[in-house]
């Protein structure tokens, strides 16, 4: 569903990735580890177009993503075009991004009546769905400011998922929040990938990593240093550039 190739990224002088490769099937849950400034939010971005990248190619179902090549050149798609292609991704933030003024529920229903254009009637009805599956129904009529940290992100995940994309993105979900709230909002993120869902994250609780990914990759420096599955990465990690950062983050 996924074909990264090549990709490389930089901000000004800082090339922060150093030609990413990376393959992921539908069902698949990828989680990306590795030290602050390896690049991994970073690498998320790319896929969602929150960033562009200079070299190589992103594929999300068959579609080259952000860029058109024509024999050597290549050229950037129409903001209209990266509008629809963004559209395929979901993505959940550290910070929740709800819109304060606006209930829970309709926090949802935002981008299906304006993204969608779907009638208000089967948008709330969808809404409802997603609320009910991440626990937060019986809020629906609450306001950002009336929920908690945990509960927020659990309605922002929601938000990305009644959009139907072909895969989340979350990027470090659960940093914000206080202790007693992570266990929640990884609990629903388990669930969604229980059910099947296609999800690439960016995450620092290593034990969550290893308990619900299909595969996990390992980031230094802009590059894939480790990959493979949970067991291997670890149980029994290669390098000890992993090792070590493994060790560090007990
Ligand atoms: P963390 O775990 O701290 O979020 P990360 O692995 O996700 O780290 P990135 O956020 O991808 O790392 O950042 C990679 C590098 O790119 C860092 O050195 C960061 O300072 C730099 N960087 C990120 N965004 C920008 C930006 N908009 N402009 C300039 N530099 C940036």
């Amino acid at each position: 569903i996924l074909t990264i190739t090549d990709l490389h990224k930089s901000f000004g002088d800082l090339e922060v990735l150093k030609g990413i490769d990376m393959t992921m099937q539908k069902g698949d849950v990828v989680s990306l580890i590795g030290s602050s400034g390896s690049g991994k939010t970073t690498l998320l971005r790319c896929v969602n177009l929150l960033e562009d990248f200079e070299r190589g190619s992103i594929e999300l179902d068959g579609e080259a993503i952000g860029y058109r090549h024509e024999g050597v050149e290549r050229r950037r798609l129409s903001e209209r075009h990266i509008a629809r292609q963004r559209a395929m991704t979901g993505m959940a933030f550290q910070q929740f991004n709800l819109f304060p003024h606006m209930t829970a529920i309709r926090n949802v229903m935002l981008g299906l009546t304006k993204t969608k254009k779907m009638a208000k009637d089967e948008a709330y009805a969808i809404a409802e769905k997603w609320l009910e599956r991440v626990g937060m129904i019986e809020r629906r009529d609450h306001f950002p400011g009336q929920l908690s940290g945990g509960q927020q992100q659990r309605v922002a995940i929601a938000r990305a998922i009644a959009m139907n994309p072909r895969i989340m993105l979350f990027d470090e979900v659960t940093s914000a929040l206080d202790p007693e709230l992570v266990k929640e909002v990884l609990a629903v993120v388990r669930d969604l990938a229980d059910d099947g869902m296609t999800m690439l994250l960016v995450t620092h609780e290593m034990r969550f990593a290893r308990d619900v990914s299909s595969k996990v990759v390992f980031m230094h420096h802009g590059r894939i240093h480790e990959e493979g599955p949970p067991e291997q990465i670890f149980g029994a990690p290669e390098t000890d550039r992993l090792r070590g950062f493994l060790a560090n983050s007990e």
